[in-house]
């Protein structure tokens, strides 16, 4: 009789089957072997602010080294609910609220945990960030995908079409995933785009899960509106948030949601058990952070949109067509000119002969078929580091 416990699959969940690791950070641990230039996974290559950086290091000097609270300590919680009045209006409780978890993507999964059941439907917008794919089926829900189409004219937006994503929407529809500014096509949802999405979530009864982790990069005069301060959406949204992109520290894993409160009773449930919680000195730092002034936050997409005018200008000389980002620090592009058979050769090529690395288009969609002209490049590096990326780009030669 043949041993089962020695055949491949008997020791693992079903579940596992159906996602795999990470692409974004495989390109990460490529660019590392072949020494190309990382411009696929979205950290920064420059310093975080010395005032955050010393308030981590006074708190571990002053011994902040014990478990917060499981939900979050109280200094950075009470900043947070400070923060949502001073920039969206929104009134947070945050004895009641809030919840701090390690890093938004703890958050993401801990609150698809809290509030999906199997059988439940997520409506998800694509090209969608890799995450929200495998913490859905974690979660034993299913995802229902709504295009978002790149646009037609050099100066467009991405958008979606009002039918289709009405046809997303039915009675096991449990909650919609949004990601504004977005990652990876730049999108800023606008406050027409959003007062339809909740209008959906109304009539159907959805909750919006909404992840505004790159709420302060903002260019072309554009506005970040939050989901949770449109009227009828402050009993049915969780806004996810974090400190990585806006202080530059996505190695110190803070992030957190802002949510009703019986909704953040179950999200700290999983969280605590998941978890515990986040590391407690840098949520001191963290407090610290979501204390600096408003020039902070205005300089920070002053030097994201430098970064954004430094880079696209040498992906379209290279013969990349780019569509221009509003927010968030990616951009996608098209790849056609190059003639490839698909974005993963293109990577491919891209990594080991001319030494850059960037993210394959299909990571972001359920169909690779549907990325496969795409390429996502991040631009939250050095001015050095860009220049580095454009002149080994310049070696491409389009077809
Ligand atoms: N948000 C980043 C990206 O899309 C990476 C986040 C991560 O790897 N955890 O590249």
């Amino acid at each position: 009789m043949a041993d089962v416990s020695l055949q491949p699959k008997h020791f693992l969940s079903d579940k596992v089957e159906h996602f795999t690791e990470s692409v974004i950070r495989e390109m990460t641990r490529q660019a590392m072997l072949y020494g190309a230039v990382n411009l696929a996974q979205g950290f920064p290559d420059f310093p975080a602010p010395a005032e955050i950086k010393h308030a981590a290091q006074e708190a571990i000097a002053h011994d902040v080294n014990q478990y917060a609270i499981t939900w979050g300590a109280k200094n950075l919680r009470n900043a947070i609910a400070r923060q949502m009045k001073l920039w969206q209006g929104i009134s947070v409780d945050p004895e009641t609220q809030v919840t701090v978890c390690c890093g938004s993507t703890e958050t993401m999964i801990s609150t698809l945990l809290a509030v999906c059941n199997r059988g439940d439907e997520v409506v998800i917008f694509e090209p969608f960030y890799e995450n929200y794919g495998p913490d859905s089926i974690l979660s034993g829900a299913k995802p229902v995908f709504v295009k978002l189409r790149p646009p037609a004219a050099a100066d467009g937006e991405w958008s979606f079409d009002e039918h289709e994503l009405r046809a997303a929407f039915h009675a096991h529809t449990k909650a919609i995933i949004l990601n504004t500014p977005n990652n990876p096509t730049g999108k800023v949802f606008t406050r027409a785009e959003l007062e339809l999405i909740r209008d959906l979530c109304v009539e159907f009864n959805v909750l919006a899960v909404t992840d505004e982790i790159y709420e302060h990069i903002i260019y072309d005069g554009t506005e970040h509106i939050s989901m949770a301060s449109l009227p009828g959406m402050e009993d049915r949204t969780v806004t996810i948030n974090g400190l990585s992109k806006t202080y530059s520290v996505t190695g110190w894993r803070v992030g957190w949601a802002v949510a009703p409160p019986h909704v953040t009773n179950a999200i700290r449930k999983v969280h605590d058990f998941l978890t515990v919680g986040a590391p407690a000195p840098l949520q001191e730092a963290g407090a610290a952070a979501l204390s600096l002034p408003p020039s902070y936050y205005h300089s920070l997409a002053t030097a994201y949109c430098a970064r954004r005018d430094r880079l696209l200008p040498a992906l379209t000389e290279a013969g990349f067509h780019c569509f221009k980002p509003r927010g968030a620090y990616y951009v996608m592009t098209d790849i056609s000119a190059f003639g490839f058979a698909d974005d993963v050769a293109f990577t491919k090529y891209l990594v080991k002969e001319i030494g850059v690395a960037a993210v394959p288009g299909s990571s972001f969609y359920n169909d690779p078929r549907d990325g496969a002209r795409q390429v996502r490049f991040a631009f939250c590096k050095r001015a050095d580091t860009l220049d580095a990326a454009a002149r080994k780009l310049m070696t491409l030669r389009p077809k």
